[in-house]
């Protein structure tokens, strides 16, 4: 979700997006001191002369804020990595809810390619926006985790990630062959959805372009094959790819896969848990007269519309996440923290999950690093691209704590996302 669609909120502590925001006031400086914007009345001759200097004039100084911002994150990385320093990192204490850093970010040159693609400083009139830095900084990230390190495992959201909301995976969907690439290149690839079903059918019917592209390549080995797996509920079903099940997805028990923090969760925690978001979201419906329906599963509940074709407006599904979410912090099963949780505004709905996209991705994080030396593949060699970074519960957020992240806004922007990784991953190899 972009700015454009923030709602107001009573409660702030949830907000996410204050790095950007306070990276798009850094650059709102130099827009307001040196664009030019009586340029446009200017004739010809001179005035493309003066369009050009505007130009390189914004360029350098958008760049040389990016790059002190680059140099502050490299002091906030030293910061977090050293225990012993009990005090704040500077750009902790200008932007008070950073978290922690996995890589550093080449903002600077970030920002170079981005302007490359949207000519943010041949703009006069509008200066560098939300979406601007959100995608700068998205650069940054695909910049670090393949120039400093190596990518090992990419995870994707479904929903607005890889299709459009409520929609599947068809045959002809660009990200296909750009995922099928990343398998290529041994990347192991997790889809990370809050989708939660018990059945391979029904992530087939999501996901079938993929999986039969998938079975049908010669390209791939079985080896590369194995390496695309599926986690639904955002931390409840894993699938394997399996060309010989009838759905391409073979189930992984739990057993199989469960972290011993997860194996300690008490079934009578989580049944009291959405018992008590149920009646939350029960009173949610009646509170606000939406016109939806509760929906429970075994490890989520949620409200749905009433008719496909009927949506709830964005600020009512917002509220009914943040009153559900303050509920269940409050209640007794909530209170204990025996069971982590997410609830979430989906677009279209809202969903109260067992677990949330961080323990999602720690699983795959150790399902495929199993035979590395520690056991796990490290945040800083994984990547998970979301949509959901603003919206109240912002899910895909989430996964921001085990390891780097990428926020689109489309799943156009995965595909150019995609292509950038790619370009870089190829330069690396030659
Ligand atoms: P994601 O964007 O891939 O994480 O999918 C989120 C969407 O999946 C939600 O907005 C719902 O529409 C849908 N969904 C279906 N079942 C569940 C569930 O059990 N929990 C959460 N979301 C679900
Ligand atoms: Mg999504």
């Amino acid at each position: 979700m972009t700015s454009r669609y923030r709602v107001e909120y009573a409660l702030k502590t949830h907000r996410r997006d204050q790095l950007i925001e306070w990276i798009k006031g850094l650059l709102a400086v130099p827009f307001v001191l040196y664009s030019q914007p009586q340029g446009v009345f200017d004739g010809q001759g001179i005035a493309s002369n003066t369009l050009l200097q505007t130009r390189e004039e914004a360029h350098r100084r958008y760049s040389e804020i990016l790059r002190d911002v680059e140099i502050m994150v490299d002091d906030h990385i030293m910061h977090q990595n050293d225990a012993e320093n009990p005090f704040p990192s500077k750009l902790k204490l200008l932007v008070p809810s950073i978290g922690q850093f996995f890589t550093r970010l080449p903002l600077e040159a970030a920002f170079k390619l981005q302007d490359r693609k949207r000519y943010i400083s041949s703009r006069r009139f509008v200066s560098p926006s939300f979406n601007d830095v959100r995608l700068i900084l998205n650069s940054a990230q695909i910049m670090a985790v393949t120039t400093y390190g190596t990518l090992q495992l990419a995870t994707f959201d479904g929903d607005v990630t890889l299709y459009d909301d409520g929609q599947s995976l068809e045959d002809n969907s660009p990200v296909i062959p750009r995922l099928i690439d990343l398998l290529r290149k041994n990347v192991k690839v997790g889809i990370v959805t809050a989708a939660g079903y018990t059945t391979a059918e029904r992530y087939y019917a999501r996901l079938h372009g993929l999986l039969d592209a998938m079975a049908n390549s010669a390209e791939l080995t079985p080896a590369q094959k194995q390496s695309l797996v599926v986690m639904g509920g955002e931390a409840n079903y894993l699938f394997e790819f399996s060309a010989t099940s009838p759905h391409l997805l073979a189930p992984v028990p739990r057993e199989q896969w469960l972290t011993p923090e997860m194996a300690s969760w008490d079934d009578r925690d989580i049944t009291e848990l959405l018992d008590v978001a149920e009646v939350a979201l029960q009173n949610s419906i009646k509170s606000l007269n939406l016109p939806a329906t509760l929906m429970r599963k075994d490890r989520a509940v949620g409200i749905i519309p009433l008719s496909p074709d009927i949506r709830i407006p964005r600020e009512s599904l917002e509220e009914t996440v943040l009153v559900v979410q303050k509920i269940l912090e409050l209640s007794t099963a909530g209170r204990g923290r025996r069971v982590p949780f997410c609830a979430f505004n989906g677009g279209r709905d809202v969903f109260v999950d067992i677990g949330d996209k961080s323990w999602g991705v720690t699983v795959l994080q150790r399902w495929f690093g199993a035979g590395l030396p520690d056991g796990i593949i490290k945040g800083e060699n994984t990547l998970h691209v979301g949509d959901q970074f603003l919206s109240a519960g912002a899910n895909d957020f989430r996964a921001r704590s085990v390891g780097t992240t990428s926020w689109i806004a489309s799943p156009a922007e995965t595909v150019e996302l995609l292509d950038e990784l790619a370009e870089l991953m190829g330069k690396k190899m030659s």
